[in-house]
């Protein structure tokens, strides 16, 4: 026999061999899940007989943080998995309580303060859910553990489509459990608020990821008005009360760090339609420069952290990044020999050595009367979260030309808008003129996903105004460097941005800090036209050429920024 006919007799077996293959492996199959549903069964009767409740590990998705209480060494020699949990309150599942190293395991755990709910699940079913620390989401976990980016964190983002196996949760477990699912998903996905929008039989729920918001699933009415209810209660609203809007608050801890949840409830037609806006205090500062402040921009704001006194104003639309602005200034201004106070409602991020107070309305602590305290207190820096009426308007000012460096943020559609905004509320112009710095206008715009953008021709309709407002740009700023490239990179959608085309987000901005002209033009109640037109003169880019500055650098589109930017000019 020659080689050659020993290597076709030989693929002549195995082309046999898998004809046959196929319906014995579906034999196979079927015989297993057989099994597998008998083994269900029994250790569903065995936790019975033992006084435990069961649970289905098959059916259970498991938070990847909750894998890091143990290691897998030990869930797997000790046969035991962690699977839910709320506060100190963990669920385990264990295939024998009896076993002598699960019971080692279970006290270890208990002396870690965890308030334990033991449940006991299948054999195979351990086995299954022990896969999970050979999961991509673990590692990236111990990955970001280890080094603390959390920009990374997004980088353990699934896509939204894993969200209906969390619809099927959320309708056959508890509605404790349900809502933990839905924060989970919310943080896993980067979202910012989580929307319930009841519908006339289902209701929609929408998560806000890079300021807009997406559908992630319907759930029915009947399981939604007890996820509601829970949601009242743990956001100590009141249970009994569904036809006037109320607010709360609670909060929850994922990858060790405490996100607190705003809850503001609306009655509507089909119910009450609920949105909580997450708020992880543990986000780092920014620089300026990851926010997106570029060329003078980027220099007028690292020179705020010279100036000794004088008011900055941050304003934009809600949801603009104003506070995230104002942290990055704070935390620039941050040092030991400065005393910084700040006035919060809701404190969002945690900043070393800066004094942080949450205003509580509801007890008479309101920026106005808080400031006048805080004033008491002999700060340097005083950041005052939103001047909304002209009792704060005065005492900021007045702060500010007593020598205080004074932060603060207002809704304001531009930045030359302040001006007159000021003096309406009841402010008058000799005040603003002297106390007003700086004032730095802002909008958010998505930044183009990096890892599925494709690079396009700019279509002529496009160019024409990418063309218009280069035009405009250079009559202002002569010097600045701009090319308009040949190729514009496209959004597209991928795994790694939730399928949208969009990741992260960058700030486009407009800044006017106040100088010997224009405060003159502000005594003599000139109106803002003016005031802008000397800006102008002076240099001032507007939010939208500073957008389309950022979308020749291929970091935006320009949809996004004519969104964002479409009430601004
Ligand atoms: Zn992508």
């Amino acid at each position: 026999m020659t080689d050659d006919t020993k290597i076709k007799q030989g693929t002549d077996q195995k082309t046999q061999a898998d004809a046959t293959a196929a319906p014995a492996k579906k034999i196979k199959k079927g015989l297993e899940a057989i099994d597998r549903d008998y083994k269900e069964r029994e250790a569903l009767k065995k936790a019975k007989a033992l006084g435990i409740s069961y649970v289905n590990l098959a059916r259970t998705p498991i938070n990847p943080d909750l894998l890091r209480i143990l290691e897998p060494e030990v869930a797997e020699k000790a046969q035991i998995i962690p699977f839910f949990r709320i506060g100190k309150r963990l669920r385990v599942a264990v295939v024998d309580p009896e076993n002598p190293e699960t019971k080692k395991v279970l006290e270890d755990l208990k002396n870690q303060k965890f308030l334990l709910n033991v449940n006991l699940a299948s054999e195979p079913g351990l086995q299954e859910a022990l896969k999970n620390y050979e999961s991509e989401q673990y590692k990236v976990k111990k990955k970001i553990e280890a080094s603390y980016e959390e920009k990374d964190i997004k980088a353990y983002e699934k896509e939204l489509a894993e969200m209906t196996d969390l619809k099927e949760k959320i309708e056959s477990g508890t509605s404790e459990e349900g809502l933990q699912y839905i924060n989970i998903g919310a943080m896993k996905t980067g979202a910012s608020d989580i929307h319930f929008e009841p519908e006339e039989k289902e209701v929609r729920i929408r998560y806000r990821i890079d300021g807009v918001l997406h559908t992630v699933m319907r759930i029915d009415q009947k399981v939604y008005k007890n996820l509601a209810n829970q949601l009242k209660y743990i956001s100590k609203m009141k249970l009994n009360v569904s036809n006037v809007p109320q607010d709360g608050r609670f909060s929850f801890i994922l990858n060790e760090r405490k996100i607190d949840v705003r809850v503001s409830d609306i009655p509507t037609q089909f119910g009450e339609s609920f949105v909580l806006r997450l708020l992880d205090s543990a986000r780092s500062v920014l620089t300026y420069d990851e926010m997106g402040f570029q060329n003078e921009y980027l220099t007028k704001m690292q020179r705020l952290k010279t100036i000794n006194n004088g008011m900055i104003l941050c304003t934009g639309p809600t949801g603009s990044g104003k506070t995230t602005t104002l942290y990055a200034i704070l935390d620039q201004l941050n040092s030991p020999e400065t005393k910084i106070i700040t006035l919060e409602d809701p404190i969002e991020y945690n900043l070393k050595g800066v004094t942080q107070s949450q205003i509580n309305e509801k007890r008479g602590f309101t920026f106005g009367s808080g400031l006048k305290s805080v004033l008491r207190q002999d700060p340097d820096v005083v950041m005052i979260g939103e001047i909304r009426d002209i009792d704060t308007a005065e005492t900021s000012s007045q702060a500010a030309l007593t020598g205080h460096v004074v932060l603060s943020t207002l809704h304001t559609n531009s930045a030359v808008e302040t001006i007159p905004r000021l003096i309406n509320m009841g402010l008058q112009p000799f005040m603003v003129a002297p106390a007003l710095n700086t004032i730095v206008a802002q909008r958010l715009v998505r930044r183009v996903c990096d890892h599925c953008k494709v690079l396009k021709t700019i279509p002529p309709a496009m160019l024409k105004d990418i063309e218009k407002t280069v035009g405009s740009i250079r009559k202002v700023k002569p010097d600045l460097a701009m090319e308009i490239p040949k190729k514009l990179p496209f959004p597209i959608g991928c795994e790694k941005c939730s399928h949208t085309g969009y990741k992260g987000r960058i700030l486009v901005t407009e800044m006017i800090t106040l100088d010997y002209e224009i405060r003159d033009m502000i005594l003599k109640e000139q109106s803002s036209n003016s005031i802008l037109l000397a800006a102008r003169r002076k240099g001032l880019i507007s939010m939208r050429e500073d957008g389309i500055l950022k979308v020749l650098k291929g970091l935006t589109t320009i949809e996004e920024v004519f969104r964002v930017t479409s009430v601004a000019r």
